[in-house]
């Protein structure tokens, strides 16, 4: 079992460490993309060293507009917010497989990738798809920048964060089905992000808002003096009701 990555593009870390758009229109889509998403403007689901630590994602910025697979070095890591998804195995490849179908590029491509070196020449910095990859929902996008949901986004059609939440829902199946599928429409980086890490902290058996977990419930002791206890999976009784709801003052 090797782990898979979801790096967010942090623009607000991004801009504080000296990074800048390329030009004014670049600057503009970010900033447009940011007010409904801030601070994350871009995210990059990252495939195990299994697959060479390749990226999935949709973007309009390298010119792809459309799901795309990329080697992408990620030399900034302090422009990124990072997040490890444990994932085993067989829940990789069913991942990379929704992937592949996703950028319409063949299940063993990687593999021809691997062994030939000239193949790897072509391909390194560039973006990877084939001939019917799901489309960049550039709608999809910009409806996200007004709350007045003048448009729809295209269920044909993808984006970053949306592609992403697809690659985890192809591993995690019924796990995340049900977290993602309120959100689904609208996935924006931003809104992917809390989601998982909320379910994150979920698979490992955290309490969702405080961290305790089974074994160390030291800071609830420490606040009411007794142990807590799961009043629903992942949520302890020192923060939530016996319904599961958040107790006030519990932010
Ligand atoms: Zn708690
Ligand atoms: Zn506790």
């Amino acid at each position: 079992m090797m782990d898979c990555k979801q790096h967010f593009f942090n623009y607000d870390k991004a801009w504080a460490a000296g990074w800048r758009p390329d030009d004014y229109k670049q600057w503009l889509l970010y900033w447009t993309i940011r007010r409904r998403s801030k601070p994350h403007i871009h995210t990059e689901w990252k495939f195990s060293q299994r697959y060479d630590g390749v990226s999935n994602s949709a973007t309009l910025q390298d010119g792809s507009k459309c799901n795309r697979f990329k080697f992408i070095s990620f030399t900034h890591p302090e422009y990124w917010d990072t997040l490890i998804v444990p994932l085993t195995d067989f829940e990789e490849d069913k991942a990379w497989k929704k992937a592949c179908s996703m950028s319409d590029m063949a299940l063993d491509w990687f593999i021809h990738w691997a062994n030939n070196s000239r193949y790897r020449k072509l391909f390194t910095n560039d973006s990877i798809y084939g001939a019917n990859p799901v489309p960049y929902d550039t709608v999809g996008q910009v409806c996200h920048v007004s709350s007045l949901n003048l448009w729809k986004p295209d269920p044909d059609k993808t984006w970053c964060s949306k592609s992403n939440a697809e690659l985890l829902i192809a591993a995690k199946g019924d796990d995340v089905v049900e977290e993602i599928t309120k959100y689904r429409a609208e996935m924006k980086p931003t809104q992917y992000f809390k989601l998982l890490s909320r379910l994150l902290l979920i698979w490992q058996g955290k309490c969702i808002n405080c961290g305790c977990t089974e074994s160390d419930c030291g800071q609830c002791v420490a606040v009411q003096g007794h142990p807590c206890h799961w009043v629903k999976p992942s949520k302890c009784s020192r923060c939530f009701d016996g319904n599961g709801h958040l107790k006030k003052g519990g932010e």
